[in-house]
Parts: C-alpha cells; structure tokens; sequence
C-alpha cells in the first residue's frame, strides 16, 4: 500500500473532529458542499489524479470555512451511469477511513472537516484524494481508473452546483414512470447498519432510500455489479396491504437483516410499522398531535419546528436504525412518490414545512394545498400553526371536528359506564366469605367511582405495554 501522511483504517469511522480540534472546515451549513461521481470513457481518465482549483490546504487560514466540491470520474470495463450514485453514496465512508477528515452528509450537503494534527502532517489536499480513490478501487475494483478535481474557489463551487443539481434531478427523475406494482423485485442497502445495527433500507421504484443517494435503478446496477456488496435484490414476494405497502417478502428480509428485532416493514406507512430510520436521511417527519398532522424539517433548516424542537434533535430522537412512531426518515425525493405516506393521508396530512424546503419540492405539492401549509414564516408554534390551517381550511381541519366527536362519544360512554357502576347493587360477600389475598387476585384495571374520591385516570387512544408488574404489600 503506497504512503500516506495520515493512518487509514475503518475504525476512524465514528472519529468528530471538534471546533477546537479543527483546522478548516469545508462545505456544511455556513458554506457550499458538493460531491458528485461521474462515470467517463477509460481515455478521458487520467489514473488516480488529482487536479485543485482554488487555495490548497498550505494557502487555508486555520479555524475558517471554505466552499467545496469533489467531483471523481470513474472507468473501467463495468462501470455504467447508473453506478455513480452508488459509487458517490461510498465517498462517505472512504474519507471517514481517513484519520483526522470527518464527512457528513452527501450530495450537495456535504460537510468536511480536518483536524489540526492532520494538516500538520501535509500540504496539500493531494495526498487525501490519492488516499481516498485508494480506497475505492480497493473496495471497489470494477472501478478501474479514477481521478478527481477539489474545488475550493466559491464561483467554481457554486458552478459544478449549478451542473450537479440538474445531475441529481436527471437521476431522481428516471423512476418517475414505474412504480412498486411494475417490478417483481425491490432492493436493499445496508450500508447504514455500521452504526444503526437494525436499520433495514428498502429502496423501491416508489420509494427512494432515505440518504436520498440511492433509487430503485442504482440499487439494481450496484447488485449487478458486485452481488456480495452491501446492495442486494428483495424479492417481493406477496402483496399483503396495496395502501401500507407490506409485502411478504420484506417482512422476511426485515426480520432477518434486524435479528428479529423488526417484524414488519411498511413502505408507505407513517404510523403503524414505518421504513426504519438510520441517521442519514435527508427529512425526518413529525407528528403534530395537536393538529392531527404530519410536519417535515430538512437536514440544511437550522431554525426550530412548530413542536420546539429542531432538525437535530428530531434526527438524534429517530435514527439509529429503529422504527419510531411519530418519526420518520425519509429522502427528498419520496416526497415526489405518488404513493407518499399514503396509508396515513398523504399530502392532506402535511402540516408544516421549512420555507426553504417548500421551495425546493413545490413543484410536486398538490395546486390545492401549497397555499393551505405553512412555513416557519406563518408558524412557529402550536398555536399559530393551528389558527393558520384552520383559517386556510387545510383537510386536516376535518379530522379534529371528527376527532371531537369521537371524544365526545367516549365520554359519553364512559359517563354511562359510571352510572351503571355507581346504580348497580353492591355485592357484599356472605358471612364467613374470606376476600382473595391482593396477590392472587387477577389482575382487572382499577376504577374509581368517579366523584366518589380517589384519582381517576382515563388513556385515549394508547397502547401500553407492560413487560412485567410486581405488586408488594407495604409492610407497616
Ligand atoms: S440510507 Fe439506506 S440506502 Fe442510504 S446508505 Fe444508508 S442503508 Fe444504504
């Protein structure tokens, strides 16, 4: 293996570079980051080069943020256009391999940092590309020839964005006419299971993985290619439920790939068995009891949700590779699928949406509803979130007047219940009737006469499980 100034191994993986640690900091949220892999003839590769435009990490001052954007070209016998997203989803890993480079993120988010030991120990930015591309024809080797271009200059970066995001959108775009009821098999990555151990990723001609990088096409060609690799063919098996998208043959990848730990995966289900959720995705929806709706922050939004709570720790509450009732991690482009959280409502159930996200997916909001959701611009919290879908007439409106309703009639019943319990002849034991010890009692729920004293607890609509009750007697 050739010399590199810095050690490279899988376990600087989990490796934070700090801002007290940090030299420079590339891309992320107060910058430009882009990443993109393209695939080129053999002829048009020059062999594991590396080409900077803009200063070198020598001209860098230390603790400032510069623009970003690595753009690789790959070759070989192989290698194809519906390759690159699954070559580009791996740049995270390899650099992450690199001690003292942490990456985040993907595509245009992306967010760098090297630590000050590491730029102590070289120049400029060549060794790292030279390491990195190591790396990928290592793991990779149906790349045959790579070279890639650094660009830290802002025109330059804003430039390949500008060129990247039409690249993105071209490749979101090519499963826009087939849908999961047109292919007998789906595919599954479990690249994420590094750190979310029971995360399963179902990626579907409806439904694109939640890093965003990965559709139904990549997931084909990467099987293709490299049939032990971590992206692999799902046979679908039985359709159970067309409006939930549970299949057979899911559930069966799911409860294998998790250890048993998920039992069901529910492709287009927001609530009952969602997709499990890694840490990458690109959105994360909420659930808003208080409007009986669904809101969604993106990754890049830095302010907070109506709940209070931001992006962050939303992300930190639903990863890990776990389903997560009222949580879901989900890629942008699934918000393009016409089968988008169908089981629960679809769009009619989408109450809130950062401005900037709005923006980016308004073309795919149903012409009924873009005026009816509001941003951070109309609502920052409950309660103006509540007063503006109510003055808009959003359709989630009609669920809490039938919510009502329903409460109403529950109360009702129970206050019936309560009559029929305070009205019905007590029970007194006969004469010589020795009461049942507590302990070998069964166990009924406790109910209070109401007004009579005591506490009264009354649960809607939960779902308590209870592994294991002790009850003792208090000894005096
Ligand atoms: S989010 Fe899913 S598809 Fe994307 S890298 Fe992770 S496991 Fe693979």
């Amino acid at each position: 293996m050739a010399e590199f100034p810095f050690e490279i191994s899988p376990m600087f993986e989990g490796e934070r570079v700090r801002k007290e640690g940090m030299f420079v900091e590339l891309g992320g949220p107060k910058s430009l980051g882009l990443e993109l892999v393209r695939a080129a003839d053999m002829d048009a590769i020059e062999d594991d080069k590396v080409t900077i435009i803009g200063p070198d990490l020598k001209d860098m001052e230390e603790g400032k943020t510069y623009p970003w954007a690595m753009i690789f070209n790959i070759g070989g016998e192989l290698v194809e256009q519906d390759l690159e997203s699954v070559v580009e989803r791996r740049v995270h890993d390899f650099i992450n391999y690199c001690q003292g480079i942490m990456h985040l993120n993907q595509r245009y988010d992306v967010w760098m940092r090297v630590s000050k030991d590491t730029a102590a120990k070289m120049d400029s930015f060549e060794p790292f590309g030279k390491a990195v591309m190591m790396l990928f024809k290592t793991e990779l080797p149906f790349i045959e020839k790579m070279q890639v271009t650094f660009y830290t200059e802002k025109a330059e970066v804003e430039k390949q964005l500008e060129t990247a995001k039409e690249i993105f959108k071209a490749r979101d775009l090519r499963t826009k006419d087939l849908h999961d009821e047109d292919v007998d098999v789906f595919y599954g990555c479990t690249l994420c299971q590094s750190f979310a151990p029971t995360n399963v990723c179902v990626v579907s001609p409806d439904r694109v993985s939640l890093c965003g990088a990965i559709n139904w096409f990549d997931g084909r060609a990467a099987a293709k290619v490299d049939p032990e690799g971590p992206q692999f063919e799902i046979a679908k098996g039985d359709l159970l439920d067309a409006s939930t998208g549970e299949y057979s043959g899911i559930n069966v990848v799911a409860k294998k790939l998790s250890s048993n730990d998920i039992q069901k995966i529910k492709l287009h289900s927001f609530f009952d068995c969602p997709h499990t959720s890694c840490g990458c995705f690109e959105v994360v929806g909420f659930y808003i009891p208080e409007v009986e709706g669904i809101g969604w922050v993106n990754r890049e939004y830095q302010g907070m949700a109506p709940n209070g709570i931001g992006f962050s720790t939303m992300a930190g509450q639903t990863g890990g590779g776990k389903q997560i009732v009222g949580f879901l991690g989900i890629g942008v482009n699934y918000f393009y699928s016409p089968k988008f959280i169908q089981a629960d409502g679809g769009w009619d159930r989408v109450v809130w949406l950062p401005s900037m996200l709005k923006e980016k997916i308004a073309e795919t909001i149903p012409a009924d509803l873009i005026d009816k959701i509001p941003t951070e611009k109309e609502a920052t919290d409950i309660q103006s979130l509540k007063a503006f879908l109510e003055e808009k007439k959003h359709p989630v409106v009609a669920r809490w007047a039938a919510a009502e309703e329903e409460e109403e009639e529950e109360e009702e019943e129970e206050e019936e219940e309560e009559v029929a319990t305070a009205a019905a002849p007590m029970m007194m034991p006969a004469a010589g009737y020795q009461m049942p010890s507590m302990a070998s009692m069964p166990m009924m729920p406790m109910m209070s006469a109401g007004k009579a004293g005591g506490i009264k607890i009354t649960f809607k609509k939960a779902k308590i499980s209870i592994e294991r009750m002790v009850i003792s007697e208090k000894k005096e």
